[in-house]
């Protein structure tokens, strides 16, 4: 599998070392780069500093399925930096409205502790009214108490 060992660095270095690139016809010795064309992704090819291609490394065509897989790496990566970017966008975003969110945070604390001084003054309400019930419910009793202390005590004093 000549094809694999191309894609290992340790490989392609020792290529390099044993044949070294082919000289461009201005006499320069050439290295590889990559291609990233659609046609051709991943194909190394050989690359003169000052006339770029040279002449393709890989002599065959690559195969259906390897260039779709290269593609689609070439995707993700594409996607990935998007990515990055639009997190990026928006963290800077984030931390410009950073004080916005801070009130926001501030009117909901101010409206929980509204809330919880309501229910107080409804619990203080209820509390009130049951006191009142109860107080009547004691005026009531006191008063029917004294009632019938004062027929007892007439009947007493009418029996002497
Ligand atoms: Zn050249």
């Amino acid at each position: 599998m000549a094809k694999s060992e191309w894609s290992s660095s340790g490989a392609r270095s020792s290529y390099k070392k044993m044949f070294g690139g082919p000289l461009c016809y201005c006499k320069k010795r050439t290295s590889t780069a990559k291609a990233w064309i659609d046609d051709n992704p991943g194909r190394r090819f050989w690359l003169c500093d000052s006339h770029g291609f040279v002449d393709w490394v890989d002599k065959e065509e690559q195969n259906e399925w390897q260039k779709q897989s290269l593609l689609e790496a070439r995707g993700v990566m594409d996607r990935q930096r998007e990515e990055t970017k639009n997190l990026k966008q928006l963290l800077r975003t984030t931390c410009q409205e950073a004080p916005a969110e801070d009130s926001t945070a501030l009117l909901l604390e101010e409206g929980s502790k509204l809330a919880e001084e309501k229910e107080k003054l409804e619990i203080a309400l209820i509390t009130s009214v049951e006191k009142k019930k109860l107080l009547r419910q004691f005026i009531g009793l006191s008063w029917g108490g004294f009632i019938t202390t004062v027929i007892i005590m007439a009947v007493i004093m009418v029996k002497k």
